[in-house]
């Protein structure tokens, strides 16, 4: 017979493989479900290992979990897409919620004797732990809109900030070289759950996408310090590989949007701002889907610009059906997708893949920026900070520097949403005044099946 220590090491081995190669994988749209199954079939195998634990005293308690975790799970698993942001951070919070309380057991079920480097890690882990379950729920919150959107900040907020989480630093130094000084444990996950309610008030709505990830990246690092503590390899690499690949999607989308860690974290971004403190009446122009449609017709090439407003509408399929319509015309068709358009990075990949729209039809912004000049028609979808040219040309735009599609340099524009309200960071966007630019007002879904019928039947087509 197989001892039951090798069954569970070859489990973990095989976990772990299956968790990098569902990291790789998950960097291509190519290979993105792939990399989800891989990621799946690991976490199965890296549970049914563990169920082979000599230690575990009662199976009973664990079924009763596992019952409860699928029936939170399953409702959790079909939000709306939309909905996802503020999916994964509850999801990040009930993990950061389990690593702080079974570091709390770890700590009392140790004590008096806890080595130094158990209890470093121990504290390691609750003080991530703890942040980042009341951080999570907060941004959850404030994505849900159940809490205020926009930056709560006073003054020397961050002053505050600091010497709470240096006390509570303090007090895990403490508990190293003392750790019969349990008194001070309670205090130390409280200032823990405090200080993430105190890190996420002054950060906008706006920004809770990238404090996700970030969040994301703690939630890793405390699981990774929960291995240290319970001599457990999987937990170890597992954790170690949420927390650097949740630290690299922050600083890629930090870069997408031209923004530093600490501006995301302590720049209070998202504050209602007008330009100049007035709104201005300007004047656009607006088309109807006939006019649209032979626009459209006329072009040689086409580069469509999706955004939120196509996940808000839903209208990837609608899409489908033009983009169909447009290549059985002869015309190119191609798709620019930004970093961070959308909600989440990859959003638009997402949905566009929904509708099995060829990815090699799909173009990073890097690649394609260059072909708008040459562009005769840049459609624009429900999309609006990604391609707003004041991050190019207005130094007081909140968003200046950030990289943008550059679809101001197509001949023709045009813009599909439901009115002249800004897009996600609250401000105007210069597009839609410019000569060139056509505003198509509708919802997107609506407007594109409209101009899907009007482009003329063809022969053959
Ligand atoms: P956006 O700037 O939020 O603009 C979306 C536009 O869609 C809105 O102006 C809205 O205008 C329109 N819209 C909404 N519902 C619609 C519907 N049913 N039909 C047609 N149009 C509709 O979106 P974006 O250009 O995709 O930019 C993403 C923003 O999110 C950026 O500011 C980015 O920094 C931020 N962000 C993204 C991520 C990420 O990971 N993707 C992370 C952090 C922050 P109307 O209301 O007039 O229709």
């Amino acid at each position: 017979m197989i001892p039951a220590t090798h069954i569970i090491e070859a489990t973990y081995i095989i976990a772990v493989v299956l968790f990098i190669l569902s990291l790789k994988w998950l960097s291509s749209p190519a290979s993105a479900r792939r990399g989800v199954w891989a990621g799946e079939v690991g976490m199965l195998l890296a549970i049914v290992g563990t169920l082979f634990y000599r230690g575990i005293v009662d199976y009973k308690g664990i079924a009763i979990a596992l019952v409860l975790g699928a029936i939170i799970g399953v409702p959790l698993g079909n939000v709306q897409m939309t909905a996802v942001p503020q999916r994964t951070a509850l999801s990040h919070a009930f993990g950061a919620l389990c690593v702080t309380l079974v570091g709390t057991a770890e700590f009392y079920l140790r004590t008096p004797n806890v080595p130094a480097f158990v209890m470093s890690v121990l504290s390691l882990e609750v003080i991530l732990g703890g942040l980042t379950f009341t951080g999570s729920l907060m941004a959850a919150g404030k994505l849900q809109e159940v809490l205020p959107q926009r930056p709560i900040t006073y003054r020397n907020q961050n002053a505050v900030n600091f010497t709470l989480f240096a006390i509570a630093l303090g007090i895990a130094v403490r508990l190293v070289m003392v750790p019969t000084d349990t008194w001070l444990f309670p205090i130390f996950a409280a200032l823990a759950l405090l200080f993430g309610v105190l890190l996420i008030i002054p950060i906008g709505g706006a920004d809770m996408p990238t404090v996700i990830a970030i969040l994301n990246s703690y939630a890793g690092l405390s699981a990774c310090a929960m291995g240290f503590a319970l001599d457990n390899k999987l937990l170890i690499v597992a954790g170690a590989l949420d927390g650097s690949s949740g630290l690299i999607l922050s600083i890629i989308m930090c870069r997408a949007m031209n923004r530093s860690f600490t501006n995301v974290l302590f720049g209070a971004f998202g504050q209602i701002q007008t330009k100049h403190g007035v709104v201005e009446q300007r004047a656009y122009r607006s088309a109807g889907p006939e006019e649209a449609a032979a626009i459209l017709e006329a072009a040689t090439n086409v580069i469509i610009v999706p955004g939120y407003g196509l996940a808000v509408a839903q209208a990837q399929h609608k899409i489908r059906e033009l983009y169909d319509s447009l290549m059985r015309r002869g015309i190119d068709v191609k798709f620019a997708i930004h970093p961070v358009a959308g909600r989440m990075p990859g959003h638009m990949n997402v949905l566009l893949a929904e509708a099995d729209i060829p990815y090699d039809r799909l173009y990073e912004m890097d690649d394609i920026n260059s072909e708008f000049a040459q562009c005769d028609v840049a459609l624009v979808i429900g999309a609006n900070d990604v391609t707003n040219p004041a991050a190019r040309t207005d130094k007081t735009s909140p968003i200046y520097g950030m990289p943008i599609l550059e679809v101001d340099k197509a001949h023709t524009v045009m813009v599909i949403k439901r009115s002249m309200n800004p897009g996600f960071a609250g401000i105007d966007n210069d597009l839609y005044y410019m000569d060139k630019t056509l505003m198509l007002f509708g919802d997107a879904k609506a407007f594109v099946s409209e101009i899907v019928k009007e482009l003329p039947a063809r022969v053959g087509a």
